[in-house]
């Protein structure tokens, strides 16, 4: 059992909400600076190891730069992801270009920076030739389809993904790409999401490691570079375990040992890009009880909204709740805890047991530091909250204001009417 530690005090919050107003996402940054450290070590074995954090997990500059200062790159996947990693100062092949379905523009605004461009797809070889001309780098994106079991209800069968090449295409693309003069490779994969079983990350690396050695062995080409992808899930509910990121590290040692090594394409750049796992359980969204009513069933109702935080509303993900100040109390109250959006399934949760709650409490939902924010939206005209960072030294940092409905309406000409 994990005990949902919070890094702040209830008089802390006050606070805050004092000074900038709830609803808002804090993120604690020793505790990602301690997180991100903990995956380095548990990779230091590895010749070059390099974490390209997932930017859509938490898409703010910010959060981007103490990465950076961690050795982290950036796993962007549009031209607004390019975009923040160049503020954040994080450049070329510290960029991988990890996209799907691409415009030629976010291409050649890839090219620009020098990332690694990872291609999802045969035909955009082609594309990318055409539009923003050939790197002299190129990783592919792996789709294992049947020939891996698995996947999980978030990513699903790697059947039934969009993403990435066939093992057939893979070959083929490599090859086609080398006749085009492309001189330095990588392979990539994502076939996990949010996953909790540290086996099947390690089963990710076996898996890569032999489609290295299959394209040395039958192509003569050395790959430069693996990125095993993301999708380490993090403990959302109180009775989960955080995945032993040492173990995995270490399962991983064993395989590249008996593969790589053994199979001569020692060194090899091994590479992941892990959102969730790197911020997730470092991210809160603090709010304030505005109402309570009492039908059928008995709800609280925020000042925040699925607005804020989407993830219980679209997949009924588990986010634990605390009461600030009622640690302690009994559980012996159920509530749904909703948003006033006009969607029913506007509920951070449903038949949740929580001590008795008042108007005016603050509540904190936990973990929503990865595709918290990030997957905002604009329904029923609400508007997204500030994003804070509790600093090293305990200080707080806006790092994001709260938007203004003129911000809403920006893109509406109203003179016009
Ligand atoms: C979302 C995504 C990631 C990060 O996944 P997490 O589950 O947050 O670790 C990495 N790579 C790609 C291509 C993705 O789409």
């Amino acid at each position: 059992m994990t005990v949902k530690k919070l890094p702040f005090s209830k008089e802390q919050l006050e606070e805050m909400i004092q000074a900038y107003k709830s609803p808002f996402h804090i993120y604690d940054e020793a505790a990602i600076r301690q997180n991100a450290r903990r995956l380095r070590d548990a990779f230091a074995w590895a010749p070059e190891f390099k974490e390209y954090f997932a930017v859509k997990a938490t898409p703010n500059p910010y959060i981007l730069k103490i990465l950076r200062e961690e050795g982290f790159g950036a796993d962007c996947s549009s031209l607004a992801e390019l975009i923040l990693a160049e503020k954040a100062r994080i450049l070329e092949e510290n960029i991988m270009f990890t996209s799907n379905d691409t415009p030629a523009e976010e291409y050649q605004k890839a090219m620009d920076l020098g990332a690694i461009i990872n291609l999802d797809d045969i035909t955009h070889i082609e594309y990318l030739e055409k539009h923003a001309g050939l790197p002299e780098m190129l990783s592919f994106r792996y789709n294992p389809g049947p020939l891996r079991a698995g996947g999980n209800a978030i990513i699903g069968n790697p059947e039934e993904s969009k993403y990435g090449l066939t093992h057939e295409q893979i070959l083929q693309a490599l090859a086609t790409a080398r006749d085009k003069g492309v001189q330095r490779f990588g392979l990539h994969t994502m076939v996990v999401s949010n996953e909790l079983d540290p086996g099947s990350f390690i089963e990710t690396a076996n898996m890569m490691f032999d489609l290295a050695l299959e394209v040395y062995q039958s192509l003569g080409i050395r790959v430069e570079l693996v990125n095993l992808g993301g999708g380490i899930g993090i403990p959302y509910r109180p009775e989960q375990e955080p995945v032993d990121i040492k173990y995995v590290g270490q399962g991983i040692k064993e395989a590249y040992e008996a593969k790589i090594v053994a199979g001569g394409l020692h060194p090899l750049k091994l590479a992941t890009e892990f959102g969730r796992m790197i911020t997730g359980p470092y991210g809160y969204l603090v709010g304030k009880v505005l109402h309570k009513k009492e039908i059928y069933k008995n709800y609280v109702g925020l000042d925040a909204s699925m607005a804020d935080l989407m993830r219980p509303g679209i997949y009924g993900a588990y986010h634990h709740i605390t009461v600030m100040g009622k640690e302690d109390w009994p559980l012996d109250h159920v509530y749904d805890v909703t948003g006033g959006l006009c969607e029913n399934n506007d509920k951070f949760a449903v038949d949740r047991e929580l001590p008795r709650i008042d108007i005016g409490d603050i509540v904190v939902i936990h973990d929503t530091g990865a595709h918290g924010h990030a997957m905002g939206f604009n329904y029923n005209g609400k508007l997204r909250s500030a994003e804070l960072l509790l600093k090293r030294n305990g200080g707080v940092q806006r790092i994001r204001r709260a938007e203004t409905l003129e911000d809403h309406f920006a893109t509406l000409d109203f003179l016009n009417l």
